[in-house]
């Protein structure tokens, strides 16, 4: 038997066993040939549907990460399926050399729907917050006035926009920075959550505030009420685009469609993506108004992939299922009582719950990745973010039966000690 040949396993009746290997086995391949840029958690999933995911063990577990929120409409919904198929055998990709019949009708759609004027799409979220950046820029030098190569962008402390170079240079966070310099220029680093220091931010030179409506990747830090409206405003005060990247917080995830409704604020840029592919196939989009967008001409900004046919019909249903199952209800009325239900969990290690929507996390006054173990092993599947903050953040298609069973998991686990 070669290496590759795949190897059947005893896998329980229920589920199918075309696996290529036992978990144990699949884990070492994954050490042998992969780059060792993660740290998951040793769950080897095989299968998905709503919120549940299965193991090549045949083992079921309840997911509260949701892939980082990008499957906000549950693991391979049937009706997302059904338009990814559909679409495979029309036209995957066309390039935007020539248009395509789905790019109209998903830009015309997600405008609608978010309440701005031009789309541009991209593929991954990283991808889109570079395209916002050389958005943001271009406005900045040639609408503001900007002399040229002058132009900030103010960002925060503890900020997670994706991995690209330009976007790790301006992180606080060693892990993503140490080892990658020499790094762009011109990006402006302040506490968040401190209106006064925005204002104290702001020069001629500022182009745009970039902000995560709550950070998800420090820890799920939600700033306190009324800054985002105050940043808002002061933006707007001094001829700066607020620029939202809600890639994680949007699309239902906090009970609203965007987090920034939360304020009533709306971004003179959005950025999206995660759950706007409700995780079949990377898609991300920059949105802002017709004026800011007309700062790209053609050969300005582009990608392959970005806009094509399948992504389109893809994210396009995604928008649908995401509005016709009122999956932002859904968060606001079961987050709110799950978040109530969790604040009542009494341990010493529990040091703060608090949440949005169906975005909740509990920090602990310990390392949490041992918490997240334990409750796997109990089939909950959740990741420790920041070392000491467990972030429960299932598909927004999950039952209250199902949050539930994650409560008495999670009373389980924290009476351990
Ligand atoms: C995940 C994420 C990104 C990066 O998206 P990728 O698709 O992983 O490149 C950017 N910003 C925020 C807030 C995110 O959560």
């Amino acid at each position: 038997m070669t290496p590759m040949t795949p190897m059947t396993t005893s896998a329980p009746a229920g589920t199918s066993p075309e696996s290529a290997g036992t978990a144990d086995d699949l884990i070492a391949r994954e050490e042998r040939w992969g780059a060792h840029n993660y740290h998951p958690l040793d769950v080897v999933v095989a299968h998905a549907s709503g919120a549940w995911v299965t193991d090549v063990e045949g083992r079921r577990y309840l997911d509260c990460l949701s892939a980082y929120s990008a499957v906000n409409q549950g693991h391979c919904h049937p009706r997302i399926l059904a338009a990814l198929h559909e679409q495979a055998e029309r036209v995957t990709l066309t390039s935007r050399a020539f248009r395509n019949d789905q790019l109209p009708l998903f830009c015309e759609e997600l405008a609608q729907f978010c309440g701005l004027e031009a789309v541009l799409p991209m593929n991954t979220g990283a991808e889109a917050v570079e395209t916002a950046i050389k958005l943001v820029r271009r406005w900045g030098y040639a609408t503001k006035g900007i002399a040229t190569d002058r132009a900030e962008i103010i960002v925060f402390d503890n900020n997670f926009h994706g991995r690209t170079t330009t976007i790790v240079g301006f992180s606080s966070e060693a892990l993503y920075r140490d080892g990658f310099g020499p790094f762009t220029p011109g990006f402006v680093r302040i506490p968040f959550g401190d209106a006064d220091a925005v204002a104290r931010a702001i020069t001629p030179n500022t182009c745009a505030v970039l902000i995560e409506p709550i950070q998800c990747e420090a820890g799920i830090l939600i700033p306190p009420d009324g800054y985002l409206r105050r940043v808002a405003e002061l933006c707007r005060h001094n001829n700066v685009l607020f620029v939202a990247d809600e890639i994680q917080t949007g699309l239902g995830r906090t009970g609203r469609k965007f987090a920034c409704d939360h304020e009533g604020v709306r971004p003179d840029v959005l950025i999206l993506g995660k759950a706007l592919s409700g995780g079949f196939y990377p898609v991300s989009a920059v949105l802002s108004s017709r004026a800011v967008m007309d700062v790209f001409r053609p050969g300005s900004h582009g990608s392959t992939y970005g806009g094509n046919p399948l992504g389109c019909a893809v994210a396009r249903t995604a928008l649908a299922v995401l509005i016709e199952e009122r999956l932002a209800e859904r968060a606001q009325e079961l987050g709110s009582w799950f978040l109530r239900e969790l604040g009542a969990l009494r341990n010493p290690v529990i040091r703060e719950v608090r949440g949005r929507g169906l975005l909740c996390a509990i920090e602990l006054t310990e390392p949490a990745r041992r918490y997240c173990e334990a409750l796997r092993d109990l089939g909950l599947l959740c990741k420790e973010t920041h070392d000491y903050v467990i972030r429960l953040a299932p598909p927004l298609v999950v039952s209250r039966e199902d949050l539930t069973w994650a409560l008495a998991q999670l009373r389980t686990v924290f009476a351990m000690d």
